[in-house]
């Protein structure tokens, strides 16, 4: 992972162990994913519990990455506040063009 933003210069780790709060996004999407399984395998398709934890555990081990991502992505989309001007106060200026104008 990038140090900071490119475009704006916001540092993806503002301060250190920042990401230990994303362990409760991932929680929160885990248990999601759970409810849903259950809904649908448990009580809509009335799977035995033994195919029912298999199936829950492949598919954790298939989005385990995703989820680890989005729970970062998650975090810090709540954690840092959003600038409309950040753009042009990074040093860069990456994306200057006539569509990315500073808003007033
Ligand atoms: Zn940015």
């Amino acid at each position: 992972m990038p140090e900071e933003c490119s475009c704006c210069g916001q540092k993806t780790e503002p301060e250190p162990g920042f990401y230990y709060k994303a362990m409760y996004c991932t929680y929160i999407i885990w248990v999601t994913i759970f409810v849903m399984n259950f809904l649908v395998l448990g009580l809509w398709l009335d799977l035995s519990p033994f195919s029912f934890i298999s199936l829950y555990t492949i598919q954790l081990i298939i989005l385990l990455p995703f989820i680890f991502r989005y729970a970062r992505v998650i975090h810090i989309y709540i954690s840092v506040k959003y600038d409309k001007n950040a753009i042009y106060k990074h040093p860069n200026k990456v994306m200057r063009s006539s569509t990315h104008k500073p808003i007033d």
